[in-house]
């Protein structure tokens, strides 16, 4: 990313005009939170349209993560390496750590912490719908457009993916040139889209009526030339990648990664809509957006988890409090990067395995409340029939909660009743959603973190319009109610939890 010092910069700045408790020990009696403004709600939106833009893909949102973890002092720690003297040093600290540069998992532990007082966590994923370029992009050309091979990623390459501008970016691996060390480049074309996927105009007929072939009727076109291929240089043909891409879209890459065609190893990239985010509405009521599922609830309880960092002194803390991002929920999370893949746990088991003589895990967990944050649905004026009565989330009013009969949601009565404590303490309003007997209920993480860890958890998230649509909607005051509300969990999750006893 070209400009990530001016991005940091922005996020600093957002957080010292919201961060309200500043200062103020964790030690502090628990009081209730002042009601946030409502501009100051609204500039969270501002915040996120340009996290979205500058960073299409998990793997930017990731690194920009990671980055603005950093920037507030959390220290990063490999997975390669043995974090027991780190962790030791200051008997706690804040630290995160990052698998694949699709999933991270920050965690601050406090000095006074033991392992019976459990751990207040938040899971979310990063992944959203997209196209992914195939491990051979390269198709025949038809009567000289050049068409580009793509693989939906989590049910795209519909209709809702037509005659959008489609901008390339994700990740790049080359290799160094006077060494054989691999290195990774992130890479994002915006502004500029290389890609469209034309639909075909109603005049056609029945040819013009979805459902489409996604192989065949929505395939990308990058380019059209009736003249003869371009010639590689004798350097280019000896890229691995050389005859399985274009020679055009070798050097685009290339170009953006900032090394010679030669260099590159692999590519995953995807392709995704490179139209920036927008308030919308006569008053601005609502944030249109692409990529809202799930990026928004990553970026609200990562900035959240910020802000309630800089607001504690480990060393008078005793709580451990985490943040886990995840890759793959789209397609089952089961995946090293995904949920199944338990990067959560792995980092509770170095924590403990640091502090404490003897591992205690299922007492660790049985103390322990976890939020599965993701994206729900809105209210849909035009639909309303299809809408549970009174199981309806608005804009501008806060997270929902996502409760299912059949346990596609991890929500539980408890859980609910938690949920209703934190909001009533921390000044928030929640919402409901469930679906009406007569449709399925979607899936999260949430199942899989409860089931892998006997921890309650609990689902909600942010409402939104047009879920897996390619642009999505959510209210203008969505994002900042959202970390109000994560923030407030982070703080207060650990008293809230205690007023249950052994339920
Ligand atoms: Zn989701
Ligand atoms: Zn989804």
């Amino acid at each position: 990313m070209s400009d990530q010092r001016e991005i940091i910069d922005h996020l600093t700045k957002t957080l010292e005009l919201l961060s309200v408790e500043k200062g103020k020990s964790q030690q502090t009696p628990v009081k209730k939170v002042a009601e946030a403004r409502d501009e100051d709600l609204v500039h969270y939106s501002y915040s996120y349209i340009n996290f979205s833009y500058e960073n299409p893909t998990i793997y930017h949102a990731i690194s920009y993560f990671g980055k603005a973890l950093e920037e507030a002092g959390f220290e990063y720690l490999s997975e390669k390496q043995n974090w027991q003297r780190k962790l030791l040093e200051g008997r706690g600290g804040k630290f995160y750590t990052v698998r694949n540069g699709t999933n991270l998992s920050a965690f601050i532990v406090g000095k006074n912490w033991d392992q019976s007082k459990g751990v207040g966590a938040i899971g979310a994923h990063a992944d959203s719908l997209t196209a992914k370029l195939k491990p051979i992009t390269k198709k025949k050309n038809v009567e000289g457009f050049e068409l580009l091979g793509v693989a939906p990623y989590g049910g795209t390459l519909n209709e809702l993916w037509f005659d959008r501008d489609l901008g390339i970016g994700g990740r790049v691996l080359y290799k160094e040139k006077d060494t054989n060390a691999i290195q990774n480049a992130l890479i994002n074309s915006a502004p500029h889209p290389i890609a469209k996927i034309p639909s075909l105009a109603p005049h056609f007929g029945a040819p013009a009526v979805p459902p489409f072939d996604k192989e065949t009727q929505a395939v990308p076109i990058i380019g059209y030339s009736n003249d003869e291929a371009e010639e590689a240089t004798e350097e280019e043909k000896c890229c691995p990648l050389y005859g399985k891409h274009s020679l055009h879209l070798l050097r685009y890459v290339a170009k953006l990664a900032g090394v010679e065609v030669s260099q590159l190893v692999q590519l995953d990239l995807d392709l995704f809509d490179v139209q920036k985010g927008s308030l919308g509405g006569i008053k601005n009521d609502f944030l249109f957006v692409p990529r809202i599922d799930d990026k928004i609830c990553s970026y609200a309880s990562l900035i959240a988890f910020i802000e309630y960092s800089r607001s504690i002194d480990v060393a008078k803390l005793d709580t451990f409090t985490s943040l886990t991002l995840y890759d793959n929920e789209e397609i089952g999370s089961l995946s090293r990067q995904g949920a199944k893949g338990g990067l959560f746990e792995a980092t509770v088991s170095r924590v403990v395995q640091a502090f404490e003589e003897q591992l205690d895990l299922h007492t660790l967990y049985a103390n322990s409340i976890i939020l599965s944050a993701d994206v729900n649905h809105m209210f849909n004026p035009n639909f309303a029939e299809v809408y549970l009565e009174h199981h309806r989330p608005k804009p501008n009013v806060g997270v929902a909660l996502s409760l299912d009969a059949n346990v596609h949601m991890a929500t539980d009565v408890v859980g609910t009743t938690f949920v209703e404590e934190l909001a009533r303490l921390n000044g928030d309003k929640v919402q409901y959603f469930h679906i009406k007997n007569n449709s399925r209920s979607g899936g999260t993480i949430g199942p899989s973190i409860a089931a892998q860890t006997g921890a309650r958890t609990i689902d909600l998230g942010i409402p939104q319009l047009s879920m897996h649509s390619i642009r999505a909607t959510t209210g203008s005051k969505d994002v900042g109610l959202g970390v109000k509300f994560f923030r407030g969990f982070f703080k207060n999750w650990r008293p809230v939890l205690d007023q249950f006893g052994d339920l």
